[in-house]
């Protein structure tokens, strides 16, 4: 079987969207597409933007003018893996991966749209607004949405009907998205975005002097390590001179309690984290060195968090006081508390991804 019509794809068009589109062409709906395509292999559970696997991929070339290889490119496996020294489980969270529902009938997070985007003459999703830091759209310069402003469902259109065939209709209540209301993206976090975008899409990086290396897994995994660190230490009242001297406004924080990990935060959340950390990468690296000295940052403090991964984090690390648990002089002050359900599932997808 070949596809009847098959859509021209977009070089940033997400695998999801292509197929979104192909079966709305086809006259199907998604859920039926995929049932003709694969059969048993229940893709509207599966986050398709992410990976593919190889039979299914195989067995889509087939019946497209795509070859497997292009087909696995339009999911964001071969990017994301770029950043991370051993290869990427299916099954776990991936780093920046904005996560999808378990269930996958409706999504936690998910797909992202600019709601002018979605205005074009032909509409489709950008594989870029799965990644966590895209939160606007830079030639519209708006933030992104993820839920319908209408009904307030999470923006799902691989759950659209045959008798609503538009990728910019609600597949909850028919709501036009593309009359969706959002605000303007702040210019500093979309330059970053920007950045990010290319490093990861074109392999064109920018080099920061707050970075010991150059290389890409070095400045996405320094971002990922130092996010959750700002988080940790932002309430401590030592770590002020910490953020006046890399010249860090920390106001927001302040003001707003930024929950979950970076993937599951709200789009503000993620755009101020950006920012911030944007100025902090541009401070160099000895300054930070010497503050974290000067304000006794311990080892584990500092590197708790993902931190084998990025060569900057491991290389001031190397300068800093480790912890020896034995010489805890009161012990009863550091009761143990359970981990947060996102710490929890973010170390059970570590342990997958060892497994
Ligand atoms: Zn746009
Ligand atoms: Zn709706």
């Amino acid at each position: 079987m070949k596809l009847s019509i098959e859509p021209k794809v977009f070089s940033d068009e997400s695998l999801n969207s292509w197929l979104i589109r192909s079966s709305i062409a086809n006259g199907s709906d998604p859920r039926s597409f995929y049932i003709a395509l694969w059969e048993e292999y229940k893709a509207w559970n599966k986050d398709l933007d992410k990976h593919l696997p190889k039979q299914q991929a195989y067995s889509l070339a087939k019946m497209t003018a795509l070859t497997p290889e292009e087909i696995k490119n339009l999911t964001l496996e071969p990017y994301l893996q770029k950043i991370i020294d051993k290869p990427l489980n299916p099954l776990g969270l991936w780093y920046f991966l904005i996560p999808r529902g378990k269930r996958g009938l409706s999504q936690t997070n998910g797909m992202h749209f600019c709601s002018k985007c979605l205005s074009d003459s032909t509409p489709y999703l950008k594989r870029q607004w799965r990644l966590a830091w895209n939160i606007g759209c830079p030639v519209h310069k708006i933030k992104l949405l993820n839920k319908c402003p209408n009904c307030r469902i999470i923006f799902s259109p691989q759950l659209l009907k045959y008798d609503t065939p538009k990728i910019y209709l609600c597949s909850s209540c028919g709501f036009d998205l593309r009359g969706a209301e959002t605000t303007p993206a702040d210019g500093k976090a979309l330059k970053f975005q920007e950045i990010l975008n290319k490093a990861i899409f074109n392999t064109q990086i920018t080099s920061f002097p707050a970075l010991h290396t150059q290389s890409l897994q070095d400045l996405f995994m320094t971002i990922r390590s130092i996010i959750p660190f700002f988080q940790q230490i932002y309430k401590l009242k030592k770590y002020h001179l910490f953020f006046e001297t890399l010249d860090l406004d920390i106001h927001y924080m302040e003001e707003s309690k930024i929950m979950h990990v970076f993937e599951k935060m709200s789009i503000d959340d993620r755009e101020f984290l950006l920012k911030l950390t944007y100025q902090f990468l541009q401070a160099d690296i000895e300054t930070i060195k010497k503050l974290l000295q000067q304000l006794e940052t311990t080892n584990k403090v500092f590197s708790s968090k993902p931190a084998s991964m990025s060569p900057t984090i491991l290389y001031l690390s190397k300068f800093l006081k480790i912890t020896d648990s034995s010489k805890i002089e009161n012990p009863k002050q550091y009761a143990i508390k359970p981990n947060a359900k996102d710490e929890v599932n973010r170390l059970y997808s570590e342990l997958l991804e060892l497994i």
